[in-house]
């Protein structure tokens, strides 16, 4: 995958996502290291290039980084003040004369990424762009649930909330049913996007059918940022019908697991409880987040037959 972009789950394939998560599991090692540092990518330039916040990605990526001694830099831009197409191609083309060896971008808008690949000589990693993808995301959410199932093929993966605005969703719908599990989706029905079932999942807009004989239960959260509308009545009404507690997850199976990607709205997609305590991994998954984007970085923008154990 060396100088390759990553702009979406959708385009890969099976095997290409296996190489993935069997190389962030071999990095997982090195978090749990007195020295947490090798040197695997020494004399690499990343640039974390992000118009809209993050805390877990773009903390993650550098710190990813950082583990494999890249030098990192931050580029924080406001969406507002490089909002015209141009000078945002134009920022992208100034930071590739620096000759980073490769770009991550964040964008409120779905396929900027890609047109910033479509100019940039350095390989660009998607960290999220609108209601498009977010496949690092993904990735970490896939690398979770193995870990915990020791499978993923003939699971079944219950995504509930807001499908519709969700790039976590729709990076997830594509890897899971890549990696042979079955996808179902729930919320209610203005947050379900129309023709969902021709992404090869089943819709739902009942908690508890969505629930029976899931494995894995993926809360989302409330984009208010993304909604421009009312999509419901209200949050309480929301959380009274999709927020998942104890009770309800009794529907499915004994021994389901909860994802969140983050930032959880306490109280309204997770109960208190469910969002600090087993069976929720949510803080697994942050951690895998790491491991992952280091997997991400060493295949991306690593040396042809370099490895992080011999070095
Ligand atoms: N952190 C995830 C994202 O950037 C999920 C979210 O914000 O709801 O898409």
């Amino acid at each position: 995958m060396i100088g390759q972009d990553l702009l979406g789950i959708e385009p890969l394939e099976r095997d290409q996502i296996e190489l993935i998560l069997e190389t962030a599991e071999r990095m997982q090692e090195i978090a749990t290291r007195d020295v947490k540092k090798v040197p695997t990518l020494r004399g690499r330039t990343l640039i974390n290039l992000f118009f809209e916040p993050s805390t877990r990605t773009q903390t993650s990526f550098e710190i990813a980084g950082k583990r494999l001694s890249a030098d990192v830099v931050n580029f924080s831009a406001s969406s507002s003040s490089l909002s015209k197409s141009e000078s945002l191609l134009d920022t992208a083309k100034t930071l590739d004369a620096m000759d980073p060896d490769a770009v991550i971008v964040r964008h409120p808008v779905a396929g900027v990424p890609q047109r910033i690949a479509d100019v940039l000589e350095a390989p660009v990693i998607n960290a999220g762009d609108g209601a498009h993808e977010h496949p690092t995301q993904a990735l970490l959410d896939m690398l979770t649930v193995y870990q915990e199932k020791e499978r993923i093929e003939g699971l079944t993966i219950a995504i509930i909330g807001d499908i519709a605005h969700s790039r976590v969703a729709r990076s997830n719908v594509y890897g899971f049913s890549k990696l042979g599990a079955e996808v179902r989706v729930a919320g209610p029905p203005t947050m379900l996007p129309a023709k969902v079932e021709e992404l090869g999942v089943k819709a739902y807009t009942s908690l508890r059918e969505v629930l029976e004989g899931a494995d894995v239960v993926m809360a989302l959260r409330i984009q208010n940022e993304r909604l421009g509308g009312a999509f419901f009545p209200s949050l309480r009404e929301y959380s009274a019908t999709f927020g998942l507690d104890r009770a309800k997850l009794r529907f499915a199976k004994p021994d389901a697991i909860v994802m969140h990607p983050g930032p959880v709205n306490r109280g309204v997609e997770l109960s208190h409880e469910l969002t600090d305590e087993r069976p929720s991994v949510i803080l697994d998954q942050v951690r895998n987040g790491v491991a992952l984007r280091m997997a991400l970085l060493y295949l991306i923008a690593g040396r042809s037959g370099a490895t992080p154990e011999r070095e």
